[in-house]
């Protein structure tokens, strides 16, 4: 049975029998991986703190052969947001529920599990949780080549000098003059500004994007157009994505809304 160390982030957790616990975790060199913590459940658990969503481990676990379980031998916490941002708890499992959503199996690739640990480093160093969270999408979304391209119109290639309108049912963008005139009145989907924020956030670490100070309409327009790219995609909103936006509404607001029949 070869034996394997890894960095990882515990993206979720889940009771297996009486005491042990199954942990989606992606590592950083062999992509997404699912193992049984055995006696997960019981107090003094060797495992005790490694294992909230998030958190930062390093691993040793092996793989037995024709089996989707690995066995996990030991998560030790090298970095937990819980523990720093308590008051953050929505959405530190709104980004581990992201990243487990596009995480692949099977895929090695360490983009993702780099940008996980950045963004774990600019929320354990203080940082805004709201613009970090449109990064995570924007960054998710680029990295699975789903971002469309935010600079020219999709249809004629004129600069997306006036905003830019989210094309129904394509992951597109178009200017003004090319969407349907019913769309086209309702305003752009992402104004100038909105735009400007995607242009600082392709360029900008992690760590510099904790500390932006996001325009409030264009935080919301990049949340709606992120969401219904993700929604598009993944064919269903993700769960906490709804906790999140309800958390986040005041009651009286709670009805369903128009803008939603979008996604
Ligand atoms: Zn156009």
């Amino acid at each position: 049975m070869p034996l394997y160390t890894a960095d990882a982030l515990v993206l979720r957790t889940y009771a297996l029998g009486e005491s042990d616990r199954i942990v989606v975790f992606l590592t950083d060199d062999r992509g997404k991986k699912r193992g049984v913590a055995r006696g997960a459940r019981r107090p003094r658990s060797r495992f005790a703190g490694a294992l909230e969503p998030l958190t930062q481990v390093r691993v040793a676990y092996f793989e037995k052969e024709r089996r989707e379980l690995v066995g996990l031998n030991y998560a030790e916490p090298v970095r937990s947001p819980l523990a720093a941002r308590p008051e953050a708890m929505a959405h530190i499992g709104y980004f581990a529920e992201l990243i487990d959503e596009w995480a692949q199996d099977g895929d090695p690739s360490e983009r993702l599990y780099r940008l996980g640990a950045s963004l774990l480093e600019a929320l354990s160093a203080g940082g805004a949780v709201e613009p970090l969270a449109r990064y995570l999408e924007f960054w998710i979304l680029r990295l699975q080549g789903v971002y469309p391209p935010f600079r020219l119109c999709h249809r004629c290639g004129a600069p997306l000098a006036a905003g830019a309108w989210l094309a129904p049912g394509a992951q597109v963008f178009t200017c003004g003059g090319c969407a349907p005139a019913a769309i086209a009145q309702l305003g752009p989907n992402l104004s100038l500004r909105a735009l400007g924020v995607l242009h600082e956030m392709r360029r900008l670490p992690p760590l510099a994007v904790g500390g932006l100070t996001l325009d409030p309409a264009a935080a919301t327009e990049l949340e709606r157009v992120h969401h219904i790219l993700m929604g598009r995609h993944l064919e269903r909103e993700l769960k906490s994505t709804r906790v999140l936006r309800e958390l986040r509404r005041p009651a009286s607001e709670r009805a369903p809304r128009q803008a939603e029949s979008n996604r």
